[in-house]
């Protein structure tokens, strides 16, 4: 599980290209934003990173971290989560191999799992079904180790 970090340069020659597409530039606030990132957890939610920025010069406001998190988002540099009531995550999805989640409605924790049954399984069923799947995000919920156990208490 524990692959290495995808480097800085990586991210910001990819999000330079896309900017590029956009008509955009990469602003010393968008590298700033994208070193922020790498020091996050894996699964992080945009105020989150928000928080990041609290007390640090020059601001960086709200707007433009949202902003940044969904150019990143639609240049596929970070993926996007929905774990349901709001709940939404990003990864970054550079240097990154795919995998799936559970995740855990007490506490919030996210753990991310691999199967390879599982992936041949779902190209099976859309096969049947005549469905060209493209992607695919599963997603399992409940209760984590330790909500579980102090649920049961
Ligand atoms: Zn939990
Ligand atoms: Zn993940």
């Amino acid at each position: 599980m524990a692959k290495a970090d995808p480097g800085v340069d990586a991210i910001l020659d990819q999000l330079d290209a896309f900017l590029h597409t956009k008509q955009l530039k990469l602003t010393s606030q968008r590298r700033q934003i994208v070193d922020k990132i790498l020091a996050m957890p894996r699964h992080f939610t945009a105020d989150d990173l928000v928080d990041s920025f609290v007390g640090e010069r020059p601001r960086v406001s709200k707007a433009t971290v949202y902003r940044a998190l969904s150019l990143l988002a639609e240049g596929g540099i970070l993926e996007t989560h929905d774990f349901g009531e709001g709940h939404r995550l990003f990864e970054l999805s550079i240097g990154r191999s795919h995998h799936d989640h559970l995740c855990c409605t007490k506490c919030g924790k996210i753990i991310e799992f691999f199967s390879e049954e599982m992936e041949v399984m779902q190209d099976r069923i859309a096969e049947k079904l005549g469905f060209h799947a493209t992607s695919h995000s599963q997603k399992i919920y409940g209760m984590c180790r330790d909500c579980w156990r102090a649920a049961k208490r």
